[in-house]
């Protein structure tokens, strides 16, 4: 059996209690050893094997899971944050279909979530946004081109960015020719909960030249929108006048 578990954005103890019971008992873990924080393997039973993908391509991967599997033994393939975003989980999963090797999936949190505590923020804020758009820049990975930065940047929705801290003067402008300023405010959030975890907040307009000050070029989430700003509506949920399904209206 094959578990694809989420890491979490980094620190240790931002893995569910289930990924790392599986980490724990794990015969074999597989990690993504450019993102997921090494410490985690701590959790590992002194005996388990331990692979870093990223000195391994999708073949070595799937070669040292069959191996594993036909020996009876349990493997985790850990991701960071949630597997499910750029992880590359479903060539795994098609290939392990494929072989006849069972897999499930425990969720982690995202980085994007990650990000949003570091800032303390609120991407959905009423009367601001109510959508997160979760998208990178095109680089080696392209991107369809309907999904460009500028297309998206139309809705002045919140936006999050992975992948694309190395490319901060082209994510600038292209988020200027969309719906934002200069003024809108972004962030950038380097490393998301871990101890050298960093926050530079500042207006669009200086996005690039903020990452290069603070020399980010990598491991970072781009946040854009005005949730990082101060004006938004308060909730209908817990406004007095409003009665939802669980709580009358006391005003
Ligand atoms: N599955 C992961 C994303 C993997 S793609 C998740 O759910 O978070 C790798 C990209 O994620 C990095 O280039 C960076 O943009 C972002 N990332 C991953 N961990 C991060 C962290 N702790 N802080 C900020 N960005 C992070």
């Amino acid at each position: 059996m094959v578990h694809f578990v989420g890491a979490g954005p980094g620190a240790p103890d931002l893995i569910t209690r289930r990924g790392a019971e599986m980490l724990r008992t794990a015969d074999v873990v597989i990690y993504a050893g450019s993102l997921v924080n090494p410490a985690l393997l701590g959790l590992c039973r002194q005996d388990c094997s331990v692979y870093n993908s990223a000195q391994m391509t999708l073949e070595q991967v799937l070669d040292v899971m069959q191996a594993a599997h036909a020996a009876g033994k349990t493997i985790v393939r850990l991701h960071t944050g949630d597997p499910c975003l750029y992880g590359a989980i479903r060539e795994q999963m098609d290939a392990l279909d494929r072989l006849d090797i069972p897999y499930d999936d425990t969720p982690g949190v995202s980085s994007f979530c990650g990000a949003a505590a570091a800032v303390c923020g609120e991407y959905t804020l009423p009367g601001v946004s109510q959508t997160v758009i979760i998208t990178r820049m095109a680089g080696r990975t392209p991107v369809p081109e309907r999904e460009n930065i500028t297309a998206l940047a139309a809705h002045g929705a919140t936006m999050v960015i992975f992948l694309s801290a190395g490319m901060l003067d082209g994510l600038q402008a292209a988020l200027l020719q969309g719906a934002y300023t200069a003024q809108t405010p972004a962030a950038l959030v380097y490393k998301a909960s871990w101890p050298e975890e960093k926050v530079v907040r500042c207006p669009l307009g200086q996005l690039a030249q903020a990452g290069r000050a603070h020399g980010i070029s990598k491991t970072a989430l781009v946040l854009v929108g005005d949730f990082l700003a101060d004006e938004y509506q308060r909730s209908k949920l817990y406004d007095p006048t409003f009665s939802t399904e669980f709580r009358e209206a006391t005003v």
